[in-house]
């Protein structure tokens, strides 16, 4: 396969400032790692957060992007799991050291010394990654690219989310009707879920698009729904939906929080949490969850609702994820 020597790259050079398109050399695979060249790389809100400087540890400059899909075309030393041309994708958690104590019990997602896509190694705004093999997924050929790139973040930390809301769940809320949970929605409805869809008020056209999606009931934030919810999930990085959504949480029933960044949580009495109700954070992923969704995700089957921008307008792509200018996910295409 013919690699050039240079490519395309939208660049993060100071935070708070938008993305520079930048003709940069064709990365090489290092020890462990394959160069993949990229079909469709998913804009997340966590790329958002990285932007505009509400996370403030990224290489600079850097590529972001961490919703990946692509075919592999080299490989570094060592690197012998994938063919050329094989189809994988490219996730946020980019490497663990494997050796801290939260790696030696099954928590590489809190590892001491981790590497994630598009914030501490570039990402997928570009023609080409390099990425370590072993951190890297089989993507199933029954997905185009742009559709599957969503499932590599918005859908695993969806999902993460999802299992960490415990047993005993019927009746699920769900805080911000974006790319996660539009396609958690379709997870946990083919599990027999009931989900509960809560938007900004007045975000009628987001309410609509959660009932189309099978949300029992869809309605603004601040309201209480038919019944109380056995669990939430907040993907909103608004602090006070916490408080709301513990409010309408049933005995025993816990409050996940999906995002990296979330704005302050106000003060609360503490009968919204007595009786048992929890709230906690998750925190990236591990290998085990990309596997079981990406393995998962075809059978459901999950369909993801995908709004396409070439490479160079990552900057409008970005914009309209910060509008809320569209129901789904933002993915760009190298074309
Ligand atoms: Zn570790
Ligand atoms: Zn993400």
């Amino acid at each position: 396969m013919d690699i050039p020597q240079t490519m395309r790259a939208m660049v993060l050079e100071a935070p708070g400032e938008p993305l520079v398109p930048r003709e940069r050399p064709v990365p090489e695979p290092d020890k462990g790692q394959v160069l993949v060249r990229v079909e469709a790389c998913g804009v997340c809100r966590t790329d958002l957060h990285i932007v505009d400087g509400e996370l403030n540890k990224p290489r600079l400059p850097l590529i972001p992007g961490h919703e990946i899909v692509g075919r592999v075309v080299a490989a570094g030393d060592g690197a012998g799991r994938y063919e050329a041309g094989s189809r994988v994708g490219v996730p946020w958690l980019g490497h663990v050291d494997g050796t801290c104590r939260y790696c030696r019990r099954g928590q590489e997602n809190l590892c001491d010394h981790p590497l994630f896509t598009g914030y501490t190694m570039d990402g997928g705004y570009a023609e080409y990654v390099v990425a370590f093999e072993d951190f890297c997924f089989p993507v199933p050929e029954s997905y185009a690219a742009p559709q599957a790139a969503p499932l590599l973040c918005a859908g695993l930390i969806g999902y993460r989310a999802y299992r960490m809301t415990g047993e005993h769940v019927e009746r699920l809320g769900l805080y911000g009707f974006g790319a996660a949970a539009h396609i958690l929605a379709q997870v946990a409805v083919h599990e027999g879920k009931q989900i509960y869809a809560f938007t900004k008020p007045g975000d009628e056209r987001s309410q609509e698009f959660a009932r189309r999606l099978g949300a029992q009931w869809a309605g603004a934030s601040g309201q209480a729904p038919p019944e109380t919810l056995d669990a939430a999930i907040i993907f909103a990085p608004v602090g006070p939906l916490v408080v709301d959504a513990l409010r309408v949480t049933d005995k025993g029933g816990s409050v996940v929080c999906g995002g990296i960044h979330m704005s302050d949580i106000p003060q609360f009495p503490y009968r919204l949490l007595w009786e048992e109700r929890t709230v906690r954070s998750v925190a990236n992923l591990t290998r085990r969850d990309g596997e079981e969704l990406l393995a998962m995700a075809p059978r459901v089957p999950v369909a993801t609702e995908v709004h396409t921008f070439p490479l160079a307008k990552a900057n409008e792509a970005l914009d309209q994820l910060r509008s809320g200018a569209f129901d789904g996910a933002a993915v760009l295409t190298m074309g």
